[in-house]
């Protein structure tokens, strides 16, 4: 191209509207453009055919079950529980269904299968009525939930891969959020006596999370009021 000054024209006649033309590109940037990257959906729909993932796999299946937490909610509990629901498959479509209205962030397999359910950063349906051992009640609203599949019979074992998988998927929690405690379903369920998973839970095999540990009844939750005969 020639804008040869032969044209005989000024050579502001050139640069001033390219001048123009910076100052207003400039004026209409930010300083600063947030690039939000691309991230695929993680979540997938209940397979037709199911198959477990396999020891330490996750498989995010989303439950409709959830809802935000509180504004300014410190994730700081685990909440451990058994399923009763004899399989993995079985659970995970239990809380695929809007009708059954629970849910939890995790569902670990006896093999030591995972499926997420619950975004850790939404609140789970997973504890109901509670009150941990601080008196905070509410639990959902502060904690993350694992489901442990578990006949829940007292009898039923709790394989050494699935247990491992629990204390695995704990630790990743204390990555992401200041987890100070972990707690079974039974302690913190009101009233007091309302649930007992998960039962028989080999708890000494978390110790080495070094986190304190509450399980059994919680004697300072109140018990049932007394039906009038
Ligand atoms: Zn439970």
């Amino acid at each position: 191209m020639k804008v040869a000054a032969s044209s005989g024209k000024p050579a502001f006649v050139f640069f001033v509207p390219l001048a123009l033309g910076v100052h207003f590109f400039v004026q209409s940037t930010p300083l600063y453009t947030p690039q939000v990257p691309f991230v695929p959906d993680p979540r997938t729909p209940l397979p037709a055919q199911w198959k477990e993932p396999g020891y330490g796999k996750f498989l995010w299946i989303q439950s409709p079950n959830f809802g935000p937490r509180p504004k300014n909610a410190v994730v700081d509990t685990v909440v451990v529980h058994s399923t009763v629901v004899p399989t993995l498959e079985n659970t995970t479509r239990l809380f695929y269904d809007t009708k059954s209205q629970v849910s939890a962030h995790f569902t670990i397999g006896r093999d030591g299968s995972v499926i997420q359910n619950v975004s850790t950063f939404e609140r789970a349906w997973q504890a109901g009525v509670s009150m941990d051992a601080f008196g905070r009640k509410n639990v959902n609203d502060f904690s993350v939930g694992i489901e442990i599949v578990n006949l829940n019979d007292g009898k039923d074992p709790y394989p050494d891969a699935q247990v491992q998988m629990v204390g695995f998927v704990i630790h990743e929690m204390m990555r992401r959020f200041p987890i100070k405690q972990i707690v079974s379903h039974e302690f913190i369920a009101l009233p007091r006596g309302r649930k007992n998973d998960p039962k028989n839970f080999p708890w000494e095999k978390l110790k080495w999370l070094d986190l304190p540990l509450y399980y059994g009844e919680n004697p300072a939750a109140p018990a049932p009021v007394a039906k009038v005969p």
